[in-house]
């Protein structure tokens, strides 16, 4: 990997931003490697997360924009297992998260984050509107932006009578609050 000289860098690099929106300073991160060793995909990803973070930490526009490209960002599975063993708590699912966002906002999310795509818009969409989550509508939802309409509906139904999916959403109270976390979060006005 090249070495980025001072000047290469950003004052609007993907590392500022995170910190920003979610306070996660990346620059702490030394490298160790103790996340990507417990990491359930970190053999499916190009780059393994604390190799992400590697790159993001040069605050190069190339990396950043290879990182916003990258397929990695959209395998994490939000497990947490390495920000549980991270010794110094950087939080790469919040990270992730983060740069899947950036990328879809930038144009540059990878060709084979279809699914993945849908099935976060209609779960954030579902958070948004209701301030938790709904899981039969987020999951029709999914199910129309896919296309993948009659799959797992054997499952769907035993999970239905057995109560474990509610027909109708249960709100929050203050959804204005929601409202305004979203706002700030992610530039949604829904
Ligand atoms: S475990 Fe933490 S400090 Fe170590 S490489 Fe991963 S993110 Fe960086
Ligand atoms: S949260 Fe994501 S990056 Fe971290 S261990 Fe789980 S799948 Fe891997």
């Amino acid at each position: 990997m090249s070495s980025i000289s001072h000047h290469d860098r950003q004052t609007t690099s993907l590392a500022n931003k995170i910190q920003e929106v979610t306070g996660v300073a990346l620059q702490n991160c030394y490298q160790c490697g103790k996340c990507a060793a417990g990491c359930p995909v970190a053999g499916d990803m190009e780059m393994p997360s604390c190799q992400v973070l590697r790159l993001l930490q040069y605050e190069s526009p190339d990396y950043d924009r290879r990182v916003l490209e990258s397929e990695s960002i959209w395998l994490c599975l939000s497990c947490d297992t390495c920000h549980s063993r991270c010794p110094q708590t950087i939080n790469t699912p919040k990270v992730m998260y983060f740069l899947r966002e950036e990328a879809v906002r930038q144009g540059l999310a990878h060709p084979k984050s279809k699914d993945a795509q849908a099935f976060h818009k209609a779960f954030l969409g579902s958070v948004a509107r209701h301030g938790r989550l709904h899981e039969i509508g987020m999951l029709m939802n999914y199910k129309v932006r896919t296309g993948h309409l009659f799959q797992d509906m054997t499952l769907g139904s035993k999970l239905y009578q057995k109560g474990k999916l509610e027909l109708l959403p249960h709100g929050v109270k203050d959804k204005a609050a929601v409202k305004k976390l979203f706002k700030r979060t992610t530039g949604n006005k829904e």
